[in-house]
Order: C-alpha cells, then structure tokens, then sequence
C-alpha cells in the first residue's frame, strides 16, 4: 500500500516523500482514513508503529481549510510528558514543512509567559500536558470552545501518571462536536470507561494485541542476586558481551534514585553515559537525550516515566535493571529497540524477589523468556560460588572483592568471567561441580575450594584492601538523587573498588 490512497493533502505527501517514507504502517493504514472522514478513533497500539504521524498526517490535511484565532487553539493534544509533547511537536515541524501553521507547547518547566504569547498569536496546534494546560485555562488565558480535533496520546501512561482526572476535567471544557482521536498501548478498565464516556462511535484501530512483543526482539534473562553492587556487575558485564552489535542502548530502572546510582557506577567504570528522569529539569533531558540520539552518549539509563515515549529510531539494545512491577512496562521498555522492524535485543536482571513480577510478565506476553546462563532456581539451589570477575574492573581489588563476595551462579550460557579478559578469579579453578561440566567455565568451582585460609596465604581480604576514609558527610553525591542511604552507600564503596 502506498501513502497515496489515503486520501491525504498534497502537501502532506510530499513531506512524508520528503522524509523518506515509501509505506504507511498499519497504524497509519488504519487510522489515516477514519480520521480524515472525521470519525473518532480509538487506536490500540505500541510506541515505535508510526503511531505519531497516523495523527499528525491527517491532522495536517484537515487544518488546510479554516484558520486560528487568537487564544481559541483549534487542535488539542495531550501527552502524558513533555518528552512526549516536544516529539509530538517535531513531527509537527517536519510533516508540516508545507503549511504555515502556528503550533505552541505548552508544558511544565518552561516559561509561561513565552507560552502565554503565542497564544495571544492564535494558535492551530496546541500540544500540552494536562496540568500546564489547566493552569492556562484556569487564569483564563486560553478558550478551549474552539477545538475541531482532540488527540489523547498514551492513555495508559495518563492513567499511571494521574492524569485521569485531569483528562476527565479537560474533555468537559470542549465542545461536544469535537473529533476525539485516542491512543494507548493497553486498555485497562479505566481507559475503557474514559473511551465509553467521552469518545462517539470509535472507529476501532488494533495493529497488534497490546500485551504483545515484537518478534524481531531477541529477549533473555539474567540471574543477579537481589543485590544493587551485583546487579550493577551483572549489568557491566552485559553491556561488555554485547559488543560492537550494541550501537546503542536504553538501561531501564524502576525507580528514580537507582538512575543516578547506575549511571555513575556505568561512568565510573568507563562507559559512554546519560541519565534522564523525571525530576531533571527540561532543559537537562533535553540535552541529554540529545546527546544520545546524536550518538555522542552510548548507553542512556532511564525512568519509565521519562522514557515513554522517546523517539529514538536505532535502539540495538534494551537492558532492564530491574523487573519493571507492572508488566506493561515490561512491553513498552522493550518496545525502545526492535523499532520499524529492526533487529533488537532486550535482557532483563532478574532476582530471586522478582519471581512475581517475572510471572507477571511472562503471562502477559504470553510466552517463556528463554535464560541466558543460570535462572534464579539454580542459583539459589547451586552451592556458592564465587562469581565471575568483574570485567570492567581491572583492579585486583576488585577481582579480590567480587571472588569474595558474590554467590551468583550461572548453568551455561554467554555470561563467566573466563571469558573475560580483564576479569575472572585470583586463582586457577581446579575441580569441582560446575568446572567439570564445562572445563572453560573454570571461574565457577566450589567456594569451599577456592576460599583461601586467612593467614595461610598472601592472600589479603577484600575488606582490608579498601583505603580508609573519614565518615561521610551529612549529605554525599551519591544521595543528591534521593539515592538511598544503601545503595549509595554501595556506590560508594564501588568507588573505592574501582577507581
Ligand atoms: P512513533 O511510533 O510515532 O514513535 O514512530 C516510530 C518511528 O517510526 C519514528 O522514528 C518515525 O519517524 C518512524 N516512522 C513513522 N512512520 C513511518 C513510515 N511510514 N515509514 C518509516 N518510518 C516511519
């Protein structure tokens, strides 16, 4: 199928020729149609499909004819984030090189003045996050009764930020005969209700069941102990077997504060770093994200409030450092690479605490996620172990540490610190259980064995190898991203290891 049947303006077709685009996406197929006859939509589909433009493009078509008037937008769109919104609006940009359109933005974090002006302009497209656009409406600085087309973006996303309300407080401000176009990932029952309740008649768009995974995304599992120092070495050491089939890659962390913390563990040890979370002020994720399209950062580590969303076309690879608790997420973060039908990989760290949510998951993709190395069962059963070293830490403090301190186990598979070059353990493996069902997996040997006797050696515990420093102040680095005290206090003492 080509873009040419669908009825969309000329001008908008040269700019999608422009951009490069020779096919719509199912999305776009099923969507463009629907609402260029004016019908509201209800479009069930990932980010990556093309989801923006199956707006955006007939949008453009439709605002041809009329034009704006100040302070009455005649387009709304909503997005859960500013991220959201800025992409929203470089589509904009680049699918309305043709018209003249007047587009303002109106999110958190910038000027509200500047924002107040353009809309004293008049105002064709209006894209904005819920609460910056209240806050307009509330002073009275902008008239909603003008609006032809409401877009919903990323309803699911709304509902896990709070914004449902907020919605429900928004759609009441505008006129009954709007089109409503609305776009989520899944359908939780209160998307459903907001569907029931503010959309007519929905011309219905499903391009791929919500719950499911790409095909192209090869996806693994990683057994960590439920450890931060440990789940960043996992972590390290996936980063380093990737290789140069990593061109770039997103770090998915549950919480905020774990951001920080595994990002300077990440630059610390070397590796080519951003971070972006919610608590970053525009201009910082901005920049940041920047960066990482650019190719100037190699490995971003994200919130999923932040990264929902993100326009990044070549994502190769996709880490989660954590189980994300709602498998949703789980959808949507691996949704970051394997884009526009493109090969990617997704592996997930997995601890013997994220059994539930690694169910969770698994039902909802409906399918097993295969385990690269050991699963969280053979590591709690396997006797301890010491852990393969930590390849990017070339200290032998380091290599004298993770001997020491890690249990993590591993069956077969990619992962061991004898096939790292840097890493690996003080002492040759002699025999023992793992070593001699695979004689290159020497790392993995019996700790009983391998445990030297204090006293009956050089050999020098790790403990007593660190420098001794003064107490730390009140407030450290490590905190200032609301790190708690035990993950920064682990940080800290990686720094002594590895610096
Ligand atoms: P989205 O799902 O809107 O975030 O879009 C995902 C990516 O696909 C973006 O980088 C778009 O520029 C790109 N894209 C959108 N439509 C097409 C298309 N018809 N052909 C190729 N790439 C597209």
């Amino acid at each position: 199928m080509s873009f040419d049947t669908l009825g969309l303006s000329d001008k908008v077709l040269s700019a999608i020729q422009a951009a490069g685009y020779t096919q719509p996406t199912p999305i776009q197929a099923g969507a463009i149609p629907y609402v260029l006859e004016r019908r509201d939509v209800l479009g069930l589909a990932q980010t990556g499909t093309g989801k923006t433009a199956s707006f955006v493009l007939p949008m453009l078509t439709l605002l041809e004819k009329g034009r704006a008037r100040a302070r009455m937008p005649r387009t709304l769109i909503l997005e859960p984030t500013r991220e959201l919104a800025a992409q929203v609006e470089e589509n904009f940009t680049r699918y309305g090189v043709n018209h003249k359109l007047n587009l303002a933005l109106l999110i958190g974090g910038v000027s509200f003045e500047d924002q107040n002006r353009k809309l004293g302009r008049g105002v064709d497209v209006l894209i904005a996050t819920p609460g910056r656009l209240l806050d307009h409406s509330e002073r009275g600085k902008l008239l909603l009764q003008g609006i032809e087309i409401l877009v919903i973006d990323e309803a699911d996303r709304m509902l896990d930020m709070g914004f449902i309300p907020d919605i429900e407080r928004i759609c009441k401000l505008l006129p009954p005969t709007r089109q409503t176009l609305f776009f989520s990932a899944t359908m939780p029952k209160e998307i459903q209700h907001l569907v029931d309740k503010f959309l007519s008649n929905p011309a219905r768009v499903e391009v791929a069941p919500p719950s499911s995974t790409a095909e192209n995304v090869a996806q693994s599992l990683h057994a960590s102990r439920d450890d931060p120092k440990d789940k960043r070495a996992v972590l390290r050491e996936l980063i380093e077997q990737a290789g140069d089939e990593l061109t770039n890659a997103i770090i998915f962390c549950n919480r905020k504060r774990d951001v920080g913390v595994v990002m300077r563990s990440l630059e610390r040890h070397g590796f080519s770093v951003g971070a972006i979370h919610g608590d970053m002020d525009q201009r910082t994720r901005m920049t940041m994200l920047d960066n990482f399209r650019k190719g100037n950062l190699k490995l971003l580590v994200a919130s999923d409030v932040a990264a929902r969303g993100l326009d990044i076309p070549a994502v190769s690879h996709v880490f989660n450092y954590d189980v994300p608790h709602s498998p949703e997420d789980y959808v949507h973060r691996i949704g970051r690479t394997g884009r526009a039908g493109r090969a990617g990989t997704a592996k997930m760290i997995v601890t013997p605490g994220d059994r539930k949510a690694l169910d969770n998951i698994e039902k909802l993709i409906k399918k097993t996620i295969e385990w690269d190395g050991g699963s969280i069962d053979e590591m709690e059963t396997a006797p301890r172990a010491p852990s393969r070293g930590r390849r990017s830490s070339p200290s032998k403090k380091a290599d004298a540490d993770s001997a020491q301190k890690s249990t993590r186990s591993r069956g077969s598979g990619s992962g061991g610190s004898a096939t790292s070059p840097k890493g690996g353990d003080p002492t040759p493996p002699k025999s023992g259980p793992s070593s001699s069902s695979s004689p290159s997996k020497g790392s993995r040997r019996s700790s009983k064995e391998s445990e030297p006797v204090f006293g009956e050696s050089e050999f020098v515990p790790a403990f007593l190898l660190r420098p001794v420093r003064p107490s730390p102040p009140a407030t450290s680095p490590s905190d200032d991203d609301g790190g708690d005290n035990g993950d920064a206090e682990n940080s800290r003492s990686d720094d002594a290891l590895v610096e």
